[in-house]
């Protein structure tokens, strides 16, 4: 058994729901005897940004505003654990990390929660809570200015900006493209996309299924608002619009992987293309020689059915839990290496297991559909009632505030 009062380090970078849930747990720790253990947050945001709420605050400037959660109160009530807001720029070695700021810090463990981003204005990039708001008003600007609005990507995301889109002003033109033949992703039953193809159509939506948008090498921020033609790639299909959102082409952030992975073996920690960082059932990183670095949440290779906020959530304490698991073991981190390493940790961390099934995506304000359990509650008014009720009212933001305190004194632990 472990000496539980051993300083120990603890870095988590990305303060959101897989990062938030495995700094809060680990940091609750120290109410447990684990007297050494110092946790730090890096975030380069200074808030949280509620994205599940996107659809929402694209239209409703007094929710976007709420959308904004601080970080600087994260550990509000402990001296010792530390937020601090800067870029993870490189993880250097097996113990060390450079922020932006050329800081460089030592880790024991590491939690690398940093998720990921789509290519248009749904990511919102901004680091401030101005910045990012900024961004939805001048989308939101575009939105009301124009008579025709481009979704790119029928997917959650692409789904749920329609609809919302579509309610709000119902006298603009909304199309939305997806290039498979059916809506949304292949966990969800026939039904569900049935029903939100319906649900769309009767909110004036034309969706287009089996067309793939031609998305240019142009296409940043600030170049989706303004009148483009876009082709599809069926013969002869063009799509006409004043605004496009694209809600396609997710990316990892691991580029600052690159140094370990240099050392490790080229390709060796991230998947091509996507950039995302491959871990084991457990979430540690896919690397013998390192099994006290975690990825929970978006960032990892885990398949796209797990790429959703309470799934991110889970798999934060499961990588929490998994630390403490090493720490109790009298797992000696700074002196294993290579398989040794790896048969080390391998009796006390624990497998990420996905036992949830349940979706549930407004399609505006009023209606949705959902998944509970396997069974498909599509068309039905049912599905509109129970999204509207347990979704729509504020997408879960409630259920958030409790990880981001406002900032206050701080106590001694
Ligand atoms: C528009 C939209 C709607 C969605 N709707 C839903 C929904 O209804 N239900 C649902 O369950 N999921 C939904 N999702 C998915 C959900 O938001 C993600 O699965 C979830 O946010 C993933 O959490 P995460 O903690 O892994 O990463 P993220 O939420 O992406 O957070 C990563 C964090 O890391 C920080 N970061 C990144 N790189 C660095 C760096 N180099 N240095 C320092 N910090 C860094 C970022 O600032 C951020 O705080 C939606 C996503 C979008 C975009």
């Amino acid at each position: 058994m472990a000496d539980r009062a051993r300083d120990i380090s603890v870095i988590v970078v990305g303060g959101s729901y897989a990062g938030a849930a495995a700094a809060k747990r680990l940091a609750a720790l120290s109410q447990q005897g684990f007297t050494g253990l110092k946790v730090t947050l890096v975030d380069r945001s200074t808030h949280y940004f509620h994205a599940v709420g996107f659809p929402k605050a694209l239209v409703d400037d007094k929710y976007a505003e709420k959308s904004f959660l601080p970080l600087t109160g994260f550990f509000a009530g402990s001296s010792k654990h530390e937020y601090i807001n800067q870029g993870l720029a490189a993880v250097v070695d097996a113990h060390h990390v450079e922020l932006d700021d050329g800081r460089r810090l030592y880790y024991d463990y590491l939690v690398l929660a940093t998720g990921g981003k789509a290519p248009g204005p749904i990511n919102v990039a901004g680091r401030t809570k101005e910045a990012g708001l900024a961004e939805i008003r001048a989308l939101r600007q575009g939105l009301e200015g124009a008579e025709s609005v481009l979704v790119i990507g029928g997917g959650p995301v692409g789904v749920e900006v329609a609809g919302f889109v579509a309610a709000t002003y119902p006298a603009k033109r909304v199309t939305l493209v997806h290039s498979h033949g059916q809506l949304l992703p292949k966990q969800f039953r026939i039904g569900v996309s049935n029903g939100a193809v319906e649900k769309l159509t009767a909110l004036g939506v034309r969706v287009v299924l089996n067309d793939r948008v031609e998305i240019p090498d142009d296409f940043e921020y600030a170049a989706h608002i303004g009148h483009r033609v876009l082709r599809g790639t069926r013969a002869g299909q063009e799509y006409a619009s004043d605004v496009q959102i694209p809600a396609v082409g997710f990316q990892v952030h691991s580029e600052y992987l690159a140094p370990l992975e240099a050392a490790v073996g080229r390709g060796a920690l991230r998947a091509a293309g996507s950039g995302a960082i491959r871990v084991r059932p457990t979430l540690q990183l896919d690397a013998d020689a390192l099994p006290h670095i975690f990825v929970p949440g978006d960032a990892n290779s885990l398949p796209g059915s797990t790429k959703f906020g309470f799934k991110a959530e889970m798999q934060g304490n499961t990588a929490a839990a998994n630390i403490r698991r090493l720490i109790e073991s009298g797992f000696d981190v700074a002196n294993k290496t290579g398989a040794e390493a790896a048969a080390a940790s391998a009796p006390a961390v624990g497998a990420w297991t996905d036992y949830v099934d349940l979706i549930m995506l407004p399609v505006g304000p009023n209606r949705g559909v959902a998944q509970i359990c396997k069974i498909a509650l599509g068309s039905s008014a049912v599905a509109d009632f129970l999204v509207r009720q347990i979704k729509t009212r504020d997408f879960m933001l409630g259920l958030r505030k409790g990880y981001y305190p406002r900032p206050e004194k701080r106590k001694t632990d």
